[in-house]
């Protein structure tokens, strides 16, 4: 079979299908089979596995994927893109294609039964314009996910591995954190892609902890605590909580003093620990 990353394979199969690539739809296609099987290798995709791929496009990485893992379930929104995977992956016979849009898919149903005995690993060229809805809804999600590899852009990338003071840092970075351990991979230039896009990209692993790293009386509260700090990064953490968050002033600088936190400080400068001390406390303050 001819490789799908060659962009005359490519071309010939947009004009077979009377297809143009979707800007809507977030399409940027793979053109580098090295790439490809970078990808494949940071996954660490075994036979024993069952893999989830979000938005397969022409079937690229599905191949590739296809070799390596046990069954994969693979799950494109474009209709138009349905009959070229059909014809793409007529020989992987441990491959199911699913047209609808991840966002909207009750995933367990169709992974079915597979997802009691084989380990679940998610991959993905992941579509930009819906990159963080997709991550944070499989964080926290109930399902037994062991890792997840995406191709995302860049800076969202960075945003997930973000320490404490740096630009990088705030609501995405500790609340991914707070639910899988997250390694930047490798980065990926734009070239590689048809079209190609305007950004950088990024291959990352999130790997879902079993334990949290944080034990929290109350996770919503400590979801709008970390919110309430960052939604105005240039105010203090006292005008931040005082401002997003429906507890009393007094209350909060108590609240602080008790975790020992200066109420002075940004939010940027707290782990996420520190916002999980916080939140326990303000939880003994809730009636
Ligand atoms: N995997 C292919 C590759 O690497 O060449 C294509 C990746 S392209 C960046 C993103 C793919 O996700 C496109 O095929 C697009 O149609 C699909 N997509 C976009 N939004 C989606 C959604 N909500 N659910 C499922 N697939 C989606």
């Amino acid at each position: 079979m001819n490789k799908l990353t060659s962009p005359r394979v490519i071309e010939t199969l947009l004009k077979k299908y009377d297809l143009h690539f979707n800007k809507r739809f977030g399409q940027n296609f793979l053109t580098d089979e090295n790439i490809v099987q970078k990808i494949v290798r940071a996954a660490d995709i075994g036979e024993a596995d069952l893999v989830l791929e979000i938005g397969p496009g022409i079937g690229t990485m599905t191949q590739a994927l296809s070799e390596s893992a046990g069954k994969i379930v693979t799950v494109e929104i474009d209709k138009k893109l349905i009959p070229v995977l059909h014809e793409t992956l007529n020989d992987c016979d441990n491959v199911t294609i699913v047209q609808g849009d991840i966002l909207k898919t009750n995933v367990k149903e169709i992974l079915g039964e597979d997802l009691l005995t084989m380990p679940l690993k998610i991959v993905a060229n992941l579509p930009y314009y819906i990159t963080t809805p997709i991550i944070m809804g499989f964080l926290e999600s109930d399902l037994p996910i062991e890792s997840m590899t995406f191709l995302i852009q860049k800076e969202v990338g960075e945003r997930l591995c973000g320490v404490p003071s740096t630009k990088s840092y705030g609501s995405l970075s500790i609340v991914a954190q707070f639910y899988a351990d997250i390694s930047i991979d490798f980065e990926v230039p734009a070239h590689v892609f048809m079209p190609k896009p305007k950004v950088d990209s990024i291959v990352v692993t999130l790997k879902k902890l079993t334990k949290p790293k944080i034990v929290l009386e109350n996770k919503d509260l400590f979801l709008a605590v970390v919110k309430a700090s960052f939604l105005n990064r240039r105010k203090t953490l006292i005008n931040g909580l005082t401002m997003n968050t429906p507890f009393d002033k007094e209350v909060l600088l108590e609240v602080l003093e008790a975790c020992e936190i200066s109420p002075g400080i940004r939010g940027e400068a707290l782990t996420g620990a520190d916002f999980g001390r916080i939140a326990n406390a303000l939880s003994q303050r809730v009636d």
